[in-house]
């Protein structure tokens, strides 16, 4: 009886799609000689989910392809031997994609966005689409109502401001003492640090009236805490977000490639200010991850930047996450 209602059914299907076929042997040989432009459309620049009580949205700010990860990744290593991991992943040996992803946070009574991306100055290379994508996913710049830098490079600090307006109008900013002292102290001058130096004097320090300055350990607002991931830069925060007995770590720029600095976390990262201690908390963080096996963001992760890590026998093997905030 079930066999016969499956093939009738079948039969009903197939004469549908016979019937709303008919024009198609046409249809296919035009499409087959038209000149058919590509859409060009982005992919979309943004990915949200449920952690708790927060909804949490990654915002991609852009990508930029270059040269590498060798040496940028593994300066003190043999160029083949990077090669050779990045092939051994399924990755071109010398060509490699830098993604940038800030990430917005709704407790339900603020809206935290974490980083800012490139900014203005980076628009020509079709980067800087933090706003964009801010905007295309459903939220206005003036609800942001509360901006954390988790460290001042460039990358994290350019969208602060476009021209000499804020970016978020109506937001405080929070930001590690540690970070922004070093960063504003006339010490930098004639430094390798001058030059980020003089973006944060443009790009943070006018906006000093309106933050909070913090120190590792300290909250947001309830449920975001920050925790000190030192070495990267001098003052370099994470962030644990803890809402209905769900977690997620914020990492940040504590590894910067998903493999060379997850696989290899000892190797040298050229945007490592000291080598030696962003080594050091590369390791311990995650460790903590997969030890707790707790999804993270991370701020240059293959967008949409979200993910865990498996301990191999040495590092880490990111593992993408797919549905599990859906269920
Ligand atoms: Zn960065």
């Amino acid at each position: 009886m079930h066999t016969v209602q499956l093939a009738r059914r079948d039969l009903l299907l197939a004469t549908a799609s016979v019937a709303g076929g008919l024009a198609m042997p046409q249809i296919m040989t035009r499409a087959a000689h038209a000149d058919l432009p590509m859409a060009g459309v982005k992919s979309p620049g943004f990915k949200r989910f449920r952690l708790g009580e927060f909804e949490v949205t990654t915002l991609l700010d852009g990508l930029r392809p270059g040269d590498g990860p060798h040496p940028t990744f593994g300066a003190d290593q043999p160029a083949e031997v990077v090669a050779a991991l990045m092939e051994a992943n399924f990755l071109p040996p010398d060509k490699f994609v830098n993604g940038f992803t800030p990430t917005l946070v709704n407790t339900g009574s603020e809206l935290v966005l974490f980083d800012t991306g490139l900014g203005e100055a980076a628009r020509p290379n079709g980067l800087g689409r933090l706003e964009e994508n801010l905007i295309a996913s459903g939220y206005t710049p003036d609800q942001v109502s509360i901006v954390v830098i988790t460290h001042m490079h460039g990358d994290h600090i350019g969208g602060l401001t476009g021209g000499e307006t804020p970016a978020f109008p109506n937001a405080r900013y929070v930001v590690g003492q540690i970070e922004y002292d070093f960063w504003t102290s006339p010490d930098r001058a004639g430094t390798p640090a001058e030059n980020n130096a003089n973006a944060v004097r443009s790009k943070v320090q006018p906006l000093a009236d309106r933050m909070t300055f913090i120190a590792p350990g300290d909250d947001v607002v309830p449920g975001i805490s920050s925790i000190e991931a030192f070495g990267h830069t001098p003052g370099h925060l994470i962030f644990r977000l803890d809402s209905g007995g769900r977690q997620l770590i914020l990492t940040a720029d504590t590894a910067n490639h998903y493999v060379a600095s997850l696989q290899r976390p000892d190797w040298e990262v050229a945007f490592d200010m000291d080598k030696a201690r962003a080594a050091e908390t590369r390791k311990k963080v995650f460790d903590m991850i997969a030890t707790d096996r707790l999804p993270f963001i991370g701020y240059h992760m293959p967008f949409p930047a979200i993910g865990y890590v498996e301990r191999l026998d040495e590092g880490y093997r990111y593992v993408p996450a797919t549905y599990q905030f859906d269920i």
